[in-house]
């Protein structure tokens, strides 16, 4: 189950039912079997790395299982990436802990970062860090910047008190270098040394993307945020050989670059056809693309047969596969968790998200 030569792995969590869910008389309908990593709704049962819920489970476990390996995996200049994926209210946000005002220590970024920071402090004196942080949003597939200075320190705001979208900024565009590098032309980069200046980032961000969405159309649920943290290491080692006996004290440099996406997916449930709405038709429509090509690519990585034989993988069927291209498959390691509500009202929503959690497998 945990080998390694399996790129993605999958976990599932599922959060308590929550105030609204109560108010409302809702049942429990999802099943943990009890020692093993498997889930069960009605007649379905599903087998999963990792499921954590109900029961409590402390936040520690679920970083030390799913990300760690990741942080660790970034100072051995490996790409890596963290996914949530689930309905509008599954608990994305709070699994990865990049909402607003979240001060608490429990989420998956919040535990990347200390841990980071952490690993870095033991190192300095060997190797020298450069860290950079980025947080776009991918929303009607286009890339938005929730760092841009521009519109964060926009006093303006419109009648809603909502911040208004900065009009005639050329749009961000995802590029590939000859070597396979991914980078994203025209989003803000910044350069952070410390794990306060780095917290500031995932802050400004995540209020940019709330105060971005209007209470008409929550663009929020709608939109992939990706969080993506650079570390660039600059190590010198000593080429003297005692074993040879050579000692001519020069020095060889070591370059390191990698960077791991922590990304809140948009919600997962269908587009509703709402009638009179068309402009929420049309990004349901989007988001499903996203969503679709995701599920598409990580099925294809996972399907043994299809990577020997150097199959297809659709990466470019959307803006967030693309942006992901060089983090998902090769070298790189996956986490995919995919949170879901154990309420009865939602078990249709639910059963989807275990469907398509179980084709990443
Ligand atoms: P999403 O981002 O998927 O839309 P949220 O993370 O915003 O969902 O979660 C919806 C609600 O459920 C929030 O009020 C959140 O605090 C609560 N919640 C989510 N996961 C948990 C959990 N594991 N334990 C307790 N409350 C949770
Ligand atoms: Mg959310």
């Amino acid at each position: 189950m945990e080998s390694d030569d399996c790129s993605v792995k999958v976990a599932v969590h599922i959060r308590p039912l929550i105030g609204d869910e109560r108010l409302q008389g809702c049942k429990d309908c999802v099943t943990v079997v009890s020692g093993k990593p498997q889930v069960q709704i009605g007649s379905h049962s599903f087998t999963f790395d990792h499921v954590y819920g109900s029961s409590g489970t402390p936040s520690t476990e679920m970083y030390q299982e799913c990300a760690a390996p990741l942080v660790d995996g970034l100072f051995q200049g490996y790409n890596a990436t963290v996914l949530a994926y689930g309905q509008t209210g599954s608990g994305k946000t709070y699994t990865m802990g990049t909402g607003c005002g979240d001060t608490s220590q429990t989420g998956i970024v919040p535990q990347v970062m200390n841990a980071l920071f952490t690993k870095i402090e033991t190192l300095k004196d060997q190797i020298e860090f450069q860290i950079h942080v980025s947080f776009i949003e991918i929303h009607k597939e286009e890339v938005q910047d929730l760092l841009d200075p521009s519109t964060i320190n926009k006093s303006d705001t419109t009648s809603n008190g909502k911040v208004a979208h900065v009009p005639g900024k050329p749009p961000i565009q995802i590029r590939e270098s000859s070597n396979g590098v991914i980078t994203l032309a025209g989003s803000t980069e910044v350069s952070v040394s410390t794990l306060k200046e780095m917290a500031a980032c995932l802050d400004q961000g995540s209020v940019s993307r709330a105060t971005g969405s209007t209470n008409m159309n929550n663009q929020s649920s709608r939109s992939h945020a990706i969080f993506t943290i650079t570390v660039e290491q600059m190590r010198k080692i000593n080429t003297d050989s005692p074993e040879n006996g050579t000692y001519n004290g020069s020095l060889k440099e070591e370059y390191l670059c990698a960077k791991l996406h922590l990304v809140d997916l948009a919600g997962s449930e269908r587009a509703k056809r709402t009638g009179s709405d068309g402009m929420r038709f049309k990004e349901g429509v989007h988001i499903n693309k996203g969503l679709l090509a995701l599920g598409n690519v990580i099925s294809a990585l996972g399907d043994e047969k299809k990577r020997k034989d150097g199959a297809h993988v659709p990466y470019r069927d959307s803006k967030l596969t693309r942006l992901l291209q060089d983090s998902l498959g090769g070298n790189s390691r996956t986490v995919m968790i995919a949170c879901i509500s154990p309420a009865d009202i939602n078990a249709e929503e639910t059963l989807n998200t275990l469907k398509y959690a179980n084709r990443a497998r």
